[in-house]
């Protein structure tokens, strides 16, 4: 058993903790909204009333939060991780975040004596609940493998892939792919229901053959019903194309694709589509086409 402080217990990070609680550890947890903490209180865990206390005592941190600005309070600020961790732990933060700002954060923890892994996911609410997540993991080795009973938790497919900030870089390739696949499902159900064709029908053969995928096998009731009830909204999506596009500026690789996804990703933010899932890049090809 771990003594394990959870920072964040939103979308993701709500069925992640109690995964942790429920393979026997003890997960004090945190989150802004008092909600949050109470329901992981409720599932076994120990609500915990700040970061201090949430972090007082643990072998190991993991921090879910929703963007840069906020790991760089929760965890670089005044009152945050680093301030508050014992010497010799181990923080995880599995936010999405810029790769540079992952640097900062196993950079500030060395200062501090405290090891530090980027270690974002992919598999959406689903994947977590289900605990089949993918990890990617940057970081140092000997760190990822410390690491390895709690990835065990709540995920499927966990994968160190290099040093700090490498676990940043392949998840921002990670949106750019979903978001590109999700833009061109939509645009083949607009074809097809243009033309007469049952969507969920059309759908449901391209799913079974090249064409298929995990983003159509979780997506398709939100395309056919365009119930956009998040999963993961328009606004994280936003902040994440930024991520691929900057990293691939510091690359210097031209991704002409990632940029007209992105477009289409402040369209639908522009639209006031922010709050409500990526699926809802649906609505805007079908505005594009006046459908
Ligand atoms: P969310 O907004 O549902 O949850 C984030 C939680 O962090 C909120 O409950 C918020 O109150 C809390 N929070 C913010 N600042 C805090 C602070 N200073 N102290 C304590 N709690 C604080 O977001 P989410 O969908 O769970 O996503 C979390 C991260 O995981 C994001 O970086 C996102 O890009 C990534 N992600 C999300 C999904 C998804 O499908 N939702 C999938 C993969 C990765």
């Amino acid at each position: 058993m771990t003594t394990i402080g959870f920072i964040g217990l939103g979308i993701m990070g709500a069925p992640m903790a109690k995964h942790l609680v429920d393979a026997g550890h003890q997960v004090h947890g945190f989150d802004l909204s008092a909600d949050a903490t109470a329901a992981l209180a409720a599932g076994g865990g120990k609500a915990a009333g700040s970061i201090a206390e949430a972090v007082n005592g643990a072998d190991l941190v993991i921090t879910m939060l929703p963007a840069d600005p906020h790991v760089e309070t929760a965890v670089l600020g005044e009152d945050g991780v680093l301030a508050h961790a014992k010497t010799g732990s181990l923080l995880i933060d599995m936010s999405t975040v810029s790769p540079q700002t992952s640097q900062a954060v196993a950079e500030a923890g060395k200062a501090r004596g405290v090891r530090v892994l980027d270690a974002p996911v992919s598999g959406g609410q689903a994947g977590a609940v289900e605990g089949v997540l993918s990890i990617m993991v940057g970081g140092d080795e000997s760190d990822f493998r410390a690491a390895a009973p709690v990835f065990d938790a709540f995920g499927k497919t966990v994968v160190h892939v290099g040093p700090h900030g490498a676990g940043q870089v392949v998840k921002a390739a990670n949106q750019l792919l979903v978001g590109g696949i999700i833009a061109l499902n939509a645009e083949a159900l607009v074809l097809m229901e243009a033309s007469g064709v049952d969507p969920r029908l059309g759908l449901e053969v391209l799913n079974g053959g090249l064409a298929g995928s995990t983003v159509l096998t979780r997506k398709m009731d939100n395309f056919v019903n365009r119930s956009y009830d998040p999963g993961f909204r328009i606004d994280l999506h936003h902040k994440d194309m930024g991520i691929a596009q900057n990293a691939a500026r510091g690359a210097e690789v031209a991704l002409p694709l990632t940029a007209a996804v992105a477009q289409l990703v402040a369209a639908a933010r522009a639209q006031g589509l922010g709050d409500r899932d990526h699926s809802a890049l649906l609505a805007v090809i079908e505005g594009f086409n006046n459908r």
